[in-house]
């Protein structure tokens, strides 16, 4: 077994990973319900965990607001990749005659879950996978964090039935996370608790990050139906204007309209589909993993280039592009209510 999980880590690295690691269902032992690798593979012993980096080139651009779609086309390819990865390990264990599943990067939930897709309760919730054994640091965000790539990585994994060596957590005194909080003040959704945290025990290792409120607010934001930051100065990629609900109660019926309102948008560039509605969603937020990097300049003049990139209005063509916000709230005024108010709920 112990040249067969050195074989395993080597193989994802060969394939486009830039780190990996191993997690057991003992060294996951006491984690959280989407920590159970037999959730996914019933007599599954351990997984293989790792991250592929997203190119940083097509970080600036996007937070800019200059370039969009360069971003989510990476973006999907490291998705893809990333999955595929996890495809191609698993047919190999297999073959080797240990069952084994892929578990794809993200958007596989428990329907199972008393609310449904509402929940977002994944198959497996790859950071547990990846904190523990070593593909990364937890950061104050609740995203893995590298040394090399920061947030920007894409996690998947293999789940498999064979016994494979555990890899341990990386020190934690190593962590480059400083609590800067710039992956809050870059969220518009309120999706990190300021102050209360979660503690979450996974085989004799502690992790502690920020308590995530409704995820309905990530995927309002995140979805790209609503994102103007509340100080009115700049937004993600989204047109949308709505305000996220204080009170996570109100999410779910707010979300409803907006996805509703973005239904009816002018069809822009670019998209991908997502099992929640039969629109194309489009990248527009990730902040709180493109804007932590482990350079501490360089993650200050990632929100720097964010909070200056102004606000994203729609033009009647479908495109998208950020206009300072005086010139916004000019563009919005100025359109017939019937479609103002497709981007604003109007007093
Ligand atoms: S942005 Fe700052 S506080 Fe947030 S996870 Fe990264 S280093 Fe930690
Ligand atoms: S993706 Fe955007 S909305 Fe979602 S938690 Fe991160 S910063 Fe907030």
């Amino acid at each position: 077994m112990e040249k067969l999980s050195r074989i395993v880590q080597e193989f994802v690295l060969i394939e486009g990973a830039c780190a990996a690691g191993i997690v057991t269902t003992e060294t996951l032992e006491g984690g959280p319900p989407s920590s159970d690798l037999t959730y996914v593979l019933p007599g599954a012993k351990s997984a293989v965990s790792f991250a592929v980096a997203i190119d940083p080139k097509t970080i600036p651009p996007y937070l800019t607001k200059k370039d969009r779609l360069s971003y989510e086309q990476e973006y999907l390819r490291v998705s893809a990749l990333a999955s595929g990865i996890a495809f191609h390990l698993s047919n190999y264990l297999d073959q080797k005659g240990y069952p084994s599943v892929p578990v794809a990067d993200n958007c596989v939930y428990r329907l199972e879950s008393s609310g449904g897709l509402y929940d977002y309760a994944p198959d497996i919730a790859h950071r547990y996978l990846a904190v523990r054994s070593g593909v990364g640091y937890m950061g104050l965000s609740g995203n893995i964090i590298t040394k090399d790539h920061g947030a920007a990585i894409i996690l998947a994994a293999a789940v498999t039935t064979a016994g494979l060596v555990p890899t341990g957590p990386l020190p934690s005194e190593e962590n480059y996370c400083d609590n800067c909080r710039l992956c809050m003040a870059s969220c518009v959704s309120g999706f990190m608790h300021p102050k209360e945290k979660i503690h979450i025990s996974l085989g004799n290792y502690e992790f502690e990050y920020s308590k995530r409120r409704h995820y309905g607010r990530c995927d309002c934001v995140c979805s790209g139906y609503t994102g103007l930051h509340s100080s009115g100065k700049w937004s993600t990629w989204s047109p949308g204007r709505y305000k996220v609900p204080e009170s996570d109660d109100e999410i779910n019926a707010e979300q409803a309209r907006m996805i509703d309102r973005h239904a009816q948008w002018p069809e822009a560039p670019g998209g991908r589909y997502f099992i929640l509605t039969d629109d194309k969603l489009r990248s527009s937020c990730g902040h709180c993993q493109i804007i932590c990097c482990p350079d501490k300049n360089e993650r200050k003049a990632r929100y720097r280039m964010l909070t200056e990139s102004g606000v994203a209005v729609q033009n009647p063509d479908g495109t998208i592009e950020a206009v300072s916000s005086e010139a916004a709230e000019k563009i919005l005024k100025s359109m017939p209510a019937d479609r103002r108010i497709l981007y604003e709920n109007l007093e």
